[in-house]
């Protein structure tokens, strides 16, 4: 069921960008204005893959699959593995990047996002081999496993669906975790990815309010993006990160749901754009999409009508930063872009 369900998603999301003029934000139900919750509709997050499916999912791919080396690298407050797929030869003159999902338990495109790519990727497309041969991929889908499930010791009765929350079963951030590391999530996220692999490049996946703007129009983005911004980071990683945003940025814009803002965002180490950036020399980037899985906020709520383009939106994001990686062409992306690209407002009318 869950896989046609995917299907229909993926070749809606396609045949719609197909017709349109690359660039043109669409202004139908397809694109950043179209529909989110209504307020009064049944949330089905029972289409989105929960943890048994997911793993299940990625099990079986290793199997039939030589490029894909599936990791567990450290365990949830409840219990739960967690995940790390891995293509590629590891060799360190070979960039590494990290694709990183989920650590907020209701944003949960990304990780469907996530999903696809490993597929992608352990198929054996000419396409492939090029990513494979030249790039050390490691995909680390939802590391806030619990929240995803409600599976937390607090309640959810005040959220708009109960099924999924932000927090981990503790009631903490993760996103605000990656200094101390107290999580059980973040902990081996440090311990038994970031400092094992030494990743040179990451990308951080989330979602955001279903009502955020480009500036101050009325115009709703499909996402948001920015780069490290805490004052302890290097130059030259900064400006790396601005690299790797406009790869991302041109790729999403080139598509005719696709519609991004600078994200406004902190300059907290906490969090791991900021963070990662500044303890690792990692080059970060942050990329939060449109509208939430489940939220005690209804405008932060998007309902399921969006889901096609957004899980395409993420799944272009990293294919694109992949390709980029593979050929080098990241190092000479453009980073004018930032000078001009009109900062996120949020419309909750
Ligand atoms: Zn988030």
């Amino acid at each position: 069921m869950k896989k046609n369900w995917m299907k229909i998603a993926v070749a809606g999301a396609l045949l719609t960008s197909g017709s349109l003029v690359p660039g043109t934000a669409l202004a139908g139900d397809n694109g950043p204005n179209g529909p989110g919750y209504t307020g009064t509709e049944t949330i089905m997050n029972g289409r989105l893959h929960n943890y048994d499916e997911m793993v299940s999912f990625l099990e079986k791919l290793e199997q039939r699959s030589e490029a894909l080396d599936l990791e567990i690298y450290g365990e949830s407050v409840q219990g739960r593995d967690l995940y790390l797929a891995k293509f590629g030869t590891m060799d360190e003159d070979k960039p590494t990047i990290l694709f990183l999902t989920q650590q907020h338990g209701n944003e949960t495109l990304t990780t469907e996002g996530a999903l696809e790519v490993i597929k992608y990727l352990s198929s054996n497309g000419k396409n492939v081999q090029d990513i494979i041969e030249n790039v050390n991929v490691l995909i680390a889908p939802r590391l806030n496993v619990d929240g995803a499930e409600g599976d937390v010791n607090f309640s959810l009765d005040d959220y708009v669906s109960g099924t999924h929350t932000r927090y981990n079963a503790n009631g903490v951030d993760l996103n605000r975790d990656h200094v101390d590391r107290n999580q059980p999530e973040t902990k081996a996220l440090h311990e038994n990815v970031l400092q094992k692999y030494s990743p040179d490049y990451m990308i951080d996946l989330h979602h955001q309010g279903a009502r955020t703007t480009l500036g101050e129009t009325d115009e709703l983005v499909s996402g948001s993006i920015l780069y490290p911004t805490n004052s302890e980071v290097a130059p030259e990683v900064r400006e790396q990160s601005k690299k790797l945003g406009s790869v991302v940025y041109h790729a999403i814009d080139s598509k005719g749901y696709g519609l991004l803002s600078k994200y406004v965002g902190g300059t907290a180490p906490t969090i791991s754009r900021n963070g990662l950036a500044v303890e690792y020399g990692i080059s970060t980037l942050l990329l939060e999409m449109r509208g939430m899985a489940d939220h005690y906020r209804e405008d932060y709520v998007l309902g399921q009508k969006s889901n096609g383009y957004l899980i395409q939106q993420a799944v272009t994001a990293m294919k694109a930063t992949l390709n980029a990686l593979a050929d080098g062409s990241i190092d000479s992306a453009d980073t004018s872009f930032w000078d001009t690209l009109p900062e996120s407002s949020y419309n909750a009318e």
